[in-house]
């Protein structure tokens, strides 16, 4: 078995783990970095598997994180695209009421963007109609000019590609399995000792977290968004984005359609509880202990109704059969129609 020693050690190659490599050279050049992957390759899980939309942070109150990191990240990233002449395309997005209870989460919405300096403008239905010449128009509208759609699977191999220029050391098939007391941790490939370790494992960090008796308290719980595509004839229906209000009690934004950036046009996600964090397929990536875990976290969830999750699991459980998926689509765009939709 290896040794390695770095200055900083990261463990996963995602967006967040890439882009901390990055942040840190441009810091301290001199830097050694290792990045840690127990895949073959970059971006194998969410970050090469996502719809590109750079969000304008309106959904986010003020007094968040969030708030104050999405605009500035969403603009640095526009930067980044044009700078490394990555596609990318500043469609923006609407946002559409479709029931009198959203109207107050209209209003929340537009101070969000004010606060956060976001530009948003409540638009009428002529003006709607020129954006989006399909949606519903019944009730309220917000446009959001500034979301955007980019290649996102073209910035993590163009970050990966400088990185490696500039000296970095890419570790794959690199499984961490356990943290030491001395500023090292097991591998797959041996022993790694840092200066600094930066944890970016997206659905496995509580477990990293763990190795140090840290985040005890918590336990992640993996969802599934299941997508449909729109049919080559019934894609020009869509221009851009189409959000709905989403329902603040819950922890997702809702049924949408997104045109990526290389114009399939996607309606989605349900938001399913997947029973591994890595389960994409119906039996991939799934192990018995992981499955029989978040069987028991969804139980205890379900039992204290947790972030409204009865509400959620009865909405979202409803949208497995294809007629109650597209009647959520079609709050949006009424003229929609079951053949409209191919599985993606
Ligand atoms: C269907 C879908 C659509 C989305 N759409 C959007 C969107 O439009 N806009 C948007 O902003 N966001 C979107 N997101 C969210 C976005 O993709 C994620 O927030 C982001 O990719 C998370 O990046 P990450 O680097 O944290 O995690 P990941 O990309 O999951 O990377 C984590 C890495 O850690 C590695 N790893 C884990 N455990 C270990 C271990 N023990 N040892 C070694 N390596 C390990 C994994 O192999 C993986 O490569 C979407 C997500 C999904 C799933």
């Amino acid at each position: 078995m290896h040794s390695h020693t770095f200055d900083v050690v990261i463990i996963g190659t995602g967006i967040v783990g890439l882009t901390v490599a990055y942040e840190i050279l441009q810091r301290q050049p001199s830097s050694k970095i290792a990045l840690l992957d127990k895949e073959s390759d970059v971006a194998k899980h969410a970050s090469g598997r996502n719809s590109g939309v750079m969000h304008c942070g309106i959904y986010y109150a003020s007094d968040t994180l969030k708030a104050q990191v999405c605009a500035k990240g969403a603009q640095r990233m526009r930067l980044f695209a044009e700078a490394e002449a990555i596609a990318y395309r500043a469609c923006g997005k609407v946002i559409l009421a479709t029931s009198e209870q959203q109207l107050p989460v209209v209003d929340k919405l537009l101070t969000n963007a004010q606060q956060n300096h976001i530009p948003a403008e409540r638009i009428d239905n002529q003006q709607l109609r020129e954006l989006e010449p399909y949606a519903a128009t019944e009730l309220a509208a917000i446009y959001c000019p500034t979301t955007a759609v980019i290649d996102s699977l073209a910035v993590v191999t163009r970050l990966r590609d400088k990185l490696l220029a500039q000296g970095v050391k890419f570790f794959f098939n690199t499984r961490v399995v356990g943290a030491q007391q001395s500023q090292s941790i097991q591998t797959t490939d041996g022993t790694f000792s840092y200066g600094f370790l930066v944890n970016c494992a997206g659905a496995y960090a509580d477990t990293i977290a763990k190795y140090f008796g840290l985040a005890e308290d918590y336990a992640l719980v993996p969802f599934k968004g299941i997508y449909w595509k729109l049919t080559a004839d019934a894609a020009p229906k869509v221009r851009a984005n189409i959000y709905p209000v989403p329902d603040i009690s819950l922890p997702f934004l809702g049924v949408h359609l997104t045109r990526v950036i290389n114009n399939d046009v996607y309606i989605g996600p349900t938001a399913i509880p997947a029973f591994g964090r890595e389960n994409y397929q119906l039996t991939e990536g799934l192990s018995v202990g992981e499955s029989l875990d978040i069987s028991w976290q969804l139980l205890k969830m379900y039992a204290r109704n947790a972030n409204n999750f009865r509400k959620l699991a009865h909405l979202e459980i409803a949208k497995y059969r294809k007629e109650n998926f597209l009647q959520a689509a079609r709050k949006l765009m009424p003229s929609l129609t079951g053949d409209d939709m191919v599985a993606s």
